[in-house]
């Protein structure tokens, strides 16, 4: 066997122990919402009306953008309001159409999820990292790679300190807004022609796969780079799309980041028999954190990913339901004596997270 081959079967080997009774009586709870409620889980109209907004919202953006201004008073707003409509996309048709949390009819998740392609990332190498990686093993030092931002930042207790990390909590927020940068122009080729994201070895796309994969890149690099570059200037065309990219690219990564790396979470390790030692479901509350339950401009924007420990617990649902399903979670956290922790705000969980930057830039003692 490989040393490659090796590291994929590690990652395949790690098992979750514990007892189910929670997740049991968690699941019972909410089905038994839908049930009360006559709601569905997927197919929601509002799911519908909102993919409509949002896209309506970054068409008339980039129209306006690419043929309809003329100073850069224009030029800005415009830039900035496109990389929110990115960034909306992402958290609410692209991350539920990926989940299978849209429609009860896979092509309307696939095509959901497609939107991706749309942002200049693969639906297909997102599937495998998200899905598979960072929804199975959250938080799980060498197995979650969201949680891996490389060189430049140490987030998780066990990952390699070094000496420029004590100035990680200033300058990491700057490096977060580059990260569509990255996957769209190198990240996601690079998984391809290894085959692997981080330790983990995945079967790169053929077909039809390959040909939305290809596609999805050369529309964006039309779409980004070719058609305004037949109407403006080189170094305005770049300076739009960075500043674009920028913003939608903060909001990814914050938003991310207050879920899963703040002080509140946990960074669980395997035994020495490779197990991790509570049940999969404890596991997800245990290294997620809620933000800003209450404000509904963020819960319309966010998709729901200020509840994810309820969307780590239910990924099939649509987000639209997360609000109602967390008084169930955390009641039913608080009767397994599961710690739920969940910011006031957005403010409070930026805090908590920069909190966590400054303390993980620090040397020793490594501690969670
Ligand atoms: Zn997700």
């Amino acid at each position: 066997m490989s040393a490659s081959s090796a590291a994929a079967a590690v990652v395949n080997r790690l098992k979750f122990e514990g007892s189910d009774a929670f997740h049991k009586t968690v699941k019972a709870r909410v089905e038994g919402y839908f049930r009360a409620t006559g709601r569905k889980p997927r197919d929601c109209w509002q799911m519908y009306l909102k993919t409509a907004i949002i896209f309506g919202w970054a068409i008339s953006s980039y129209l306006l953008l690419v043929f309809a201004t003329s100073h850069w008073w224009q030029a800005i707003p415009l830039a900035i309001s496109l990389g929110f409509s990115m960034a909306a996309i992402g958290f609410n048709i692209q991350h539920d159409g990926g989940h299978k949390a849209y429609s009860d009819k896979p092509w309307i998740n696939k095509i959901m999820a497609m939107s991706l392609d749309l942002l200049g990332g693969s639906s297909y190498v997102w599937d495998h990292k998200h899905n598979t990686l960072h929804h199975t093993y959250a938080n799980i030092h060498e197995h979650d790679d969201d949680i891996e931002v490389g060189f430049f930042g140490r987030l998780a207790p066990d990952q390699k300190w070094r000496r420029f990390h004590r100035l990680q909590h200033i300058y990491l927020w700057a490096l977060y807004g580059l990260l569509p940068v990255k996957w769209q122009l190198f990240d996601d080729f690079h998984s391809i022609a290894r085959g692997k994201i981080g330790n983990y070895q995945f079967s790169r796309p053929k077909g039809w796969n390959l040909l939305v994969f290809l596609g999805g890149k050369l529309q964006f690099y039309f779409l980004a780079f070719g058609l305004p570059l037949l109407f403006h200037k080189w170094y305005l065309v770049l300076g739009l799309y960075l500043l674009a990219c920028w913003v939608m690219g903060i909001m990814l990564s914050i938003v991310f980041q207050l879920a899963h790396v703040v002080e509140e979470a946990e960074f669980p390790l395997p035994n020495e028999v490779g197990k991790i030692e509570t049940h999969w479901a404890v596991h997800q509350v245990q290294t997620t954190v809620d933000f800003a339950r209450k404000n509904p401009v963020l819960c319309w924007f966010l998709g729901g990913l200020n509840f994810q420990i309820e969307h780590h617990l239910f990924p099939r649902i649509c987000h639209i339901h997360y609000p109602r399903i967390s008084k169930l979670v955390e009641e039913t956290c608080r009767e397994f004596g599961i710690q739920y922790h969940a910011h006031k705000s957005f403010f409070a969980g930026v805090a908590s997270h920069f909190r966590w930057l400054r303390t993980m830039g620090q040397p020793a003692p490594a501690t969670a």
